[in-house]
């Protein structure tokens, strides 16, 4: 891959992860952040993260194979395994706050994880928004208290679901000033208001989670916690 002049981010699948999503993922980010995301030649196996004796991978593990990489401003890994933290049953993703690098997996954003039927579109919409909400924390983003911003703190797919929009107000003014810093550029876009039927729809599951099915054989992680930054 060229490196691009200007201040980018770089976007690397971890293991087989379908170029096609990781494309979306990057526009997404790209058109989210007003910054540019790139997906990078480069696959890493994730391999050396496994863990058997829980039969998933260990997301802090990747993130910091990660952080060794010397492109773009920020490092985004995909990954399509199931992720988990030694004090966490599963996570989505980690970050590093304030650090360089950041880490998601479409594992658990699936509707078949749930035994429900595939549904690769909002697959799509929430690995945008969790990918969002793992390079907001490298931008020095803390969680939110607004259920509708992608930088809430959320516990499952249900709670991903009424954050699938732009940064609130708040945390788009905070991220848009910190990429400013390393870019030049700050233009984040914001929430649009979304159709109130849409909203309706996900608040009901997200008060009910059983109209929608529960992850099977796992009890619900704590909210995301980022790491404190190590380097
Ligand atoms: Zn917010
Ligand atoms: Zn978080």
């Amino acid at each position: 891959m060229t490196t691009p002049a200007l201040p980018f981010i770089s976007l690397v699948r971890i293991g087989d992860v379908s170029p096609e999503v990781c494309a979306r993922v990057a526009e997404g980010v790209s058109r989210r952040l007003g910054l540019a995301c790139l997906v990078s030649g480069d696959v890493a196996p994730p391999d050396f993260a496994y863990d058997e004796r829980r039969g998933q991978h260990c997301s802090t593990r990747l993130l910091g194979r990660l952080r060794e990489r010397a492109e773009g401003v920020r490092v985004l890994g995909v990954a399509d395994v199931d992720l988990f933290m030694p004090v966490l049953t599963f996570v989505f993703g980690e970050a590093i706050l304030g650090g360089r690098a950041a880490v998601v997996s479409l594992h658990r954003l699936r509707q078949t994880v749930y035994g429900l039927p595939d549904d690769p579109g909002l697959t799509l919409l929430r690995a945008e928004r969790e990918a969002l909400h793992e390079l907001g924390h490298t931008f020095g983003l803390v969680h939110c208290p607004d259920y509708t911003c992608p930088m809430h703190a959320t516990r499952s797919v249900e709670e991903i679901d009424l954050a699938t929009g732009g940064l609130c107000r708040a945390c788009g003014a905070r991220i848009s000033e910190a990429i400013r810093g390393v870019s030049g550029n700050g233009r984040v876009r914001q929430a649009s208001p979304e159709p109130p039927s849409r909203r309706r729809r996900s608040l009901l599951s997200a008060l009910f989670p059983f109209l929608k099915g529960q992850p099977q054989g796992d009890a619900p992680t704590k909210p995301c916690t980022p790491k404190i930054p190590d380097e």
